[in-house]
C-alpha cells in the first residue's frame, strides 16, 4: 500500500483549514497531517490536535504555548510545538513533510508558502494574497525547484479541472472566472457607505472567513483572483474575463478557441475543490452534499458593473501598472478591510483608500521576498495613517 501523504496545514483554526482536515479525517490511510498551525483560537487548536493527532503544532508565541499546554488533556503525549512565523517557515519545508496547505489569511502567509515553493513541496495553495504580493517570484521558485502547485481557491480548481495538461494556452480563447456578486449584488448602489460588517460578511452562497467574506462583497476578492489567474495559468491579463453568476454552480470556465467553454460545477462547498488538489491526479469521496442535476432551476450570467465594483477594475489598473502596485492593492485593502470590520470606516471607503494608495510614489524594486515585505510594511503603515484622517 502507497505511503500516506504528510500534511502541513498552515492555518488550521480557518474556514479552509477545518474543510481540509474534513476530507483528510475521511480518508485515512491516504493522508497523515504531520503539522497544524493557529494565530489564534487556541482552545480549537487543541480539539483539532486530539482529534487529528499532528505530530507538531505552531502557535504565534510563548503566552499561546503555555495556553495550549494548559488546555492539553493529560492522558496524551503532547506534540512538538514550535513559535512563531519562522516556525511556520522551518514546518513548511521540514524533510518530513510531503504536502503544505497554505491556509493562512492575508500576506502573513507569504513567507511560508514561499519557503515551501522553494523547497520543491507539493503545495495546496488558499492563499491568494502570496501570489497577488509575489507572483514572479513564487512562480520562479516552484519552476527551479520542480514544486507542484496545485490551485484549491475554487475558481483557480475549475479552471485547472477544466485545462488539458499540460495546458497550450495557444488553443485557450479565455478564462471566465465567475463572481457570486457578494450580498451587495441586488443593493441599491446609494446605500453602500451604510452597510455594516455583519451585512459584507453575510456571503449568499459561501461559509469564508470574515476577510475574503469583505473582499467577496467589494469583489476585490474577484480582482485579488484575476492576478492570481494570470500567475497560475501564465495568461495575459486580457484573457482573463469575470462575470457575474448568481448561483454560484459554475465555479470557472475555459473558453477554447474552437468555441468550446468547459467548466466545472457543483456545490458551493471548498471541500470539493480541497479534495480534488488533495487526492490529484486521483479523485476521492468527501462530505459535499450530493448535487442533484435535476434541481438545478436556472444559470444566469451577467457583466459585473465596475460602478458597484470599483475594486474589480482597480485590480486590473494595478496588475496592469506591475507587481509593485499588486502589494499596494493588497496591502491597503487588508488595512481598509480591518478598519472597516472594526467599524472604524465606511464600505464604501475601501475602494477609496485603495485608490489614494495606487496614486502614490512607491520606489522601491521589488526583486526578493524581503523586498515584497518591505513594500508591504510601508505600505500598511502609510494606509494607516491616512485612514486615520478618513476617521478623524
Ligand atoms: P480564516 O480567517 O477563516 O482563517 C485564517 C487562518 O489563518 C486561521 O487559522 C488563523 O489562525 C490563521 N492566521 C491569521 N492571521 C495569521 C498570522 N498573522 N499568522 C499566522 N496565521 C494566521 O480564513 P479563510 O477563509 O480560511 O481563508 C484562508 C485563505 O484562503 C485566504 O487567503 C483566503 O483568501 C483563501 N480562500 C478562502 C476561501 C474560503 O472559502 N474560506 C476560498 C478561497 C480562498
Ligand atoms: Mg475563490
Amino acid at each position: 500500500m502507497a505511503k500516506a501523504q504528510r500534511i502541513c496545514l498552515l492555518g488550521a483554526t480557518g474556514s479552509i483549514g477545518q474543510s481540509t482536515l474534513d476530507v483528510v479525517a475521511t480518508h485515512p490511510e491516504a493522508f497523515e497531517v504531520y503539522a497544524i498551525s493557529a494565530f489564534n483560537q487556541v482552545d480549537k487548536l487543541v480539539a483539532l490536535s486530539q482529534q487529528h493527532q499532528p505530530k507538531v503544532v505552531i502557535v504565534p508565541n510563548q503566552e499561546a504555548k503555555q495556553k495550549f499546554i494548559s488546555l492539553w488533556p493529560g492522558d496524551k503525549g503532547l506534540p512538538d510545538i514550535r513559535l512563531g512565523a519562522e516556525a511556520l517557515v522551518e514546518t513548511a519545508i521540514d524533510s518530513e513533510v510531503d504536502t503544505v496547505v497554505c491556509a493562512i489569511v492575508g500576506t502573513a502567509g507569504l513567507a511560508s508558502a514561499y519557503a515551501a515553493a522553494q523547497a520543491g513541496k507539493r503545495i495546496l495553495l488558499a492563499n491568494k494574497e502570496a501570489l497577488v504580493a509575489s507572483g514572479q517570484l513564487f512562480m520562479e521558485a516552484v519552476k527551479q525547484s520542480g514544486a507542484e502547485l496545485l490551485p484549491i481557491d475554487s475558481e483557480h480548481n475549475a479552471i485547472f479541472q477544466c485545462l488539458a495538461q499540460p495546458m497550450q494556452a495557444s488553443q485557450i480563447k479565455e478564462i471566465i472566472l465567475t463572481a457570486s456578486g457578494g450580498p451587495f449584488r441586488d443593493t441599491d448602489i446609494s446605500i453602500l457607505d451604510s452597510v455594516t460588517p455583519a451585512q459584507a460578511c453575510k456571503h449568499p452562497n459561501w461559509s469564508m472567513g470574515r476577510k475574503i467574506s469583505v473582499d467577496s462583497a467589494t469583489m476585490l476578492n474577484k480582482g485579488l483572483e484575476v492576478i492570481e489567474a494570470k500567475w497560475l495559468f501564465d495568461m495575459p491579463l486580457d484573457k482573463i474575463k469575470v462575470v457575474v453568476h448568481p448561483e454560484s454552480i459554475v465555479h470557472s470556465m475555459v473558453h477554447y478557441r474552437d468555441g468550446s467553454i468547459l467548466a466545472q460545477l457543483g456545490h458551493s462547498d471548498m471541500r470539493i475543490p480541497i479534495s480534488y488538489a488533495l487526492a490529484y491526479p486521483n479523485r476521492v469521496t468527501n462530505q459535499a452534499p450530493e448535487f442533484e442535476l435535476s434541481q438545478l432551476c436556472q444559470l444566469n450570467f451577467r457583466l459585473p458593473d465596475l460602478a458597484r465594483y470599483p475594486c474589480l477594475d482597480l485590480a486590473y489598473q494595478a496588475m496592469n501598472a506591475g507587481q509593485q502596485s499588486t502589494i499596494v492593492l493588497n496591502g491597503a485593502n487588508e488595512v481598509a478591510v480591518a478598519a472597516f470590520l472594526d467599524n472604524q470606516i465606511k464600505f464604501t471607503d475601501i475602494p477609496r483608500l485603495i485608490a489614494l494608495m495606487l496614486e502614490q510614489n512607491w520606489s522601491q524594486a521589488v526583486d526578493s521576498i524581503d523586498a515584497v515585505h518591505a513594500l508591504d510594511h510601508e505600505v500598511r503603515s502609510k494606509s494607516a495613517a491616512r485612514l486615520a484622517q478618513f476617521i478623524a
